[in-house]
């Protein structure tokens, strides 16, 4: 890696320490090598030769959720968060992968999927389904391909998403189709654990797929799939999050809504929100049902906190990202709404999660299943 591509970066730190105030990470530790003021030093010490990489170090790049927080209060424009992947890079060259990322890197790389499954059973979740039609939304062509990403593919908890989704596709009449076994991850955990080098076969293989179908648009209901699709692959197709889809359905008049009267929060996903620019999407489908009064959280939008389930935290460190979650839940029954609401299956996770070992009495949803519920068009 060429360290000199974001030694321009870190020489811009005037050490003011506003990054401290929204890092999560900061609030938990307490300790200056963990902050994003911290490692930025770090980094710089290292880019001048000053420091080399050790066990610690590696441990100070991954204590850190790639939330971006930290760039939101930086008054010098430091992008912190590019430089703390490309240190993960730069680790991995050193030192190759970290331990405790290694079962989900072999299980990328030899079944194109974060789960250890067979890729084949990409579509599982689809057996649930009473009402299957015949093609199981698997098309030869359609002109949206709705790309359902690792977490919601395989693990139970987040399998509903793509149920509501193709529920809500359905019902609009949208034209679209899934990949099923033929779509592999993304390639965003990879980036996280520092191995961008092998992102290469995963973006092809997406890419050549969708081109095969004929499609022109793909949609996400992973924000770090939608991340990765923006960032790192060809700009050959309209890239759209499933949440601006269905404000786009929304506004031409393809879903209708019955009423809800549920009192929500909305907990912004970091790679929606802060690292995708896209707060009101969400807002503006929560506003369309009739009778959901949304109650907004203190430290929303730019200022929302991570769920503690980013930056493969949950992988180097289950129990600071446990600690993470049950903060950001302390924020959300603050403003004493019945249910959460987020659009990122990933958050759901980690957030339920956290509500089933604290036994607490507060629903946490993605919003696809508001939507599913509250359809008059089905
Ligand atoms: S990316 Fe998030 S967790 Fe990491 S240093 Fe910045 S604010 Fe802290
Ligand atoms: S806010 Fe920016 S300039 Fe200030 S310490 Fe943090 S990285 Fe450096």
């Amino acid at each position: 890696m060429e360290m000199g591509l974001i030694a321009s970066e870190f020489d811009q730190c005037i050490k003011c320490g506003l990054c401290l105030a929204n890092c999560p990470v900061n609030h938990a530790l307490f300790l200056e090598k963990y902050t994003p003021r911290g490692k930025i030093q770090l980094a710089r010490r290292y880019g001048r030769n000053e420091a080399t990489i050790t066990d610690h170090y590696r441990d100070i790049f991954y204590k850190c959720l790639l939330c971006g927080a930290c760039n939101v209060t930086c008054p010098s424009g430091v992008d912190l968060t590019e430089v703390f992947t490309h240190m993960r890079q730069e680790i991995f060259e050193k030192k190759g992968i970290t331990p405790a990322m290694k079962p989900a890197l072999d299980s990328l790389m030899t079944c194109h999927n974060i789960s250890r499954e067979d890729n084949e059973e990409r579509g599982d979740w689809r057996e649930d389904i009473v009402d299957l039609p015949d093609h199981g939304y698997r098309k030869q062509k359609a002109g949206l391909v709705y790309f359902v990403g690792c977490v919601a593919s395989f693990f139970p908890m987040a399998q509903t998403i793509p149920q509501n989704m193709v529920q809500i596709l359905s019902a609009a009449d949208v034209d679209f189709t899934i990949l099923a076994g033929d779509e592999w991850c993304c390639g965003f955990p990879l980036i996280g654990a520092g191995a961008k080098d092998k992102m290469d076969e995963f973006v092809a293989h997406n890419v050549e797929k969708v081109h095969s179908l004929g499609a022109e648009n793909v949609a996400f209901s992973c924000p770090s799939c939608y991340r990765m699709w923006r960032e790192h692959y060809p700009n050959d197709f309209n890239l759209l999050h499933t949440t601006q889809l269905i404000e786009q359905l929304i506004d031409k008049k393809a879903l209708s809504f019955n009423e809800l009267p549920w009192s929500v929060t909305y907990h912004d996903p970091c790679d929606l929100g802060r690292n995708g620019g896209e707060y009101d999407a969400p807002r503006k489908i929560l506003g369309a049902i009739p009778g959901l009064e949304l109650i907004e959280m203190e430290n929303n939008r730019a200022g929302s906190v991570c769920c503690g389930g980013g930056g493969n935290l949950e992988m180097t460190d289950p129990a600071l990202s446990g600690s993470l979650s049950k903060k950001r839940i302390e924020d959300i029954r603050k403003t004493g709404a019945e249910k959460v609401v987020t659009a990122c299956q990933q958050c759901v996770r980690t957030l339920k999660s956290q509500t089933r070992r604290e036994k607490l009495d507060l629903e946490v949803m993605d919003i696809t299943t508001v939507v599913a519920r509250a359809l008059s068009n089905v």
